[in-house]
């Protein structure tokens, strides 16, 4: 019944959600997924009713990052039922492989094993289900967690599901902000509003004496370097907001590493300027 006249899948919203923004990175390890749970967990902390859906099919980090495991639930029509820690919900392709599949410490599934004909049926399978068959109850906003790259996965998600918006998580590298830049031109062909690009580990705050240390500033406004080759730069010369920075720091990772993302961990810590930084960007 969704399928159009082109026997391609129609793009449809996903049933209760009023909002579905995505956060992309076109590299892998920019800290995208750490962005991405952390800004949903600063929605639900405002009190908006927020879930977050995990479509990494081969790397899942959000069962690790909200310290969730187990097979979730169906409801009366065979929808998963999404689990829920610190007052958000989720779902993730984590939750549905078999333990034995899954690898305990890094939770990444060896699908490599697994034959390339298998693999893409499998995968599209997948996704359709986390794209179609998850019961989220009314939710305001759904944040979806993609996988790196502007490739087909990329394309076929957009396909299936109504983006409202998206937002680009990139490091100040040049070869980061590169791929940024070609991810937020994928998301302008898609017709999908770009909210902004977020600068993660934009600077190494030293918690002795608390100087700032740009780590990755190639082309970022540092020394003599040219600051128009800089990630704000860039936001203005695209059109695109610039939402802000998050420091490198190593208790953003100890937090992550803990299932206990850093807006949730710090709470009672009030001078947390990493806590913060989240907060502000959402
Ligand atoms: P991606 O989703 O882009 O692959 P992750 O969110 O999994 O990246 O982050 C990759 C690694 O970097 C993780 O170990 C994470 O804890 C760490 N990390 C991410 N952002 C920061 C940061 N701002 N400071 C320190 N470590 C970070």
């Amino acid at each position: 019944t969704f399928r159009s006249r082109k026997g391609l899948p129609e793009k449809r919203k996903i049933r209760d959600v009023k909002k579905v923004i995505a956060v992309s990175s076109a590299k892998g390890g920019v800290g995208k997924s750490t962005v991405a749970v952390n800004l949903a967990l600063s929605f639900a902390r405002r009190g908006i009713r927020t879930g977050i859906l995990d479509t990494d099919i081969f790397g899942p980090s959000i069962p690790t990052l909200l310290n969730l495991s187990g097979e979730p639930r169906l409801d009366d029509n065979n929808c998963l039922l999404p689990l829920t820690n610190y007052g958000l919900k989720s779902m993730s392709m984590g939750y549905l492989l078999p333990q034995t599949q899954s690898d305990s410490t890094t939770g990444e599934v060896p699908m490599d094993s697994t034959p390339i004909s298998w693999r893409g049926l499998m995968v599209t399978k997948a996704m359709h289900q986390l794209l179609h068959s998850v019961s989220w109850g009314p939710l305001d906003v759904l944040v979806l967690d993609l996988p790196p790259g502007t490739g087909d996965v990329q394309l076929t998600i957009n396909q299936e599901v109504i983006i409202d918006g998206s937002v680009i998580v990139t490091t100040p590298q040049d070869i980061a902000l590169r791929d940024a830049v070609r991810g937020i031109g994928m998301f302008q062909r898609m017709d999908v509003p770009v909210l902004g690009m977020v600068r993660n580990m934009a600077f190494f705050a030293c918690p002795n004496c608390g100087h700032q240390t740009r780590i990755f500033s190639h082309g970022e406004s540092h020394g003599c370097q040219n600051e128009d080759r800089g990630v704000v730069a860039e936001a203005k010369r695209l059109g695109v907001d610039f939402l802000g920075d998050i420091p490198l720091d190593a208790r953003v990772c100890e937090d992550a590493d803990r299932g206990m993302p850093t807006v949730v961990a710090e709470e009672s810590e009030d001078r947390s300027a990493r806590r913060q930084a989240f907060l502000d960007i959402a």
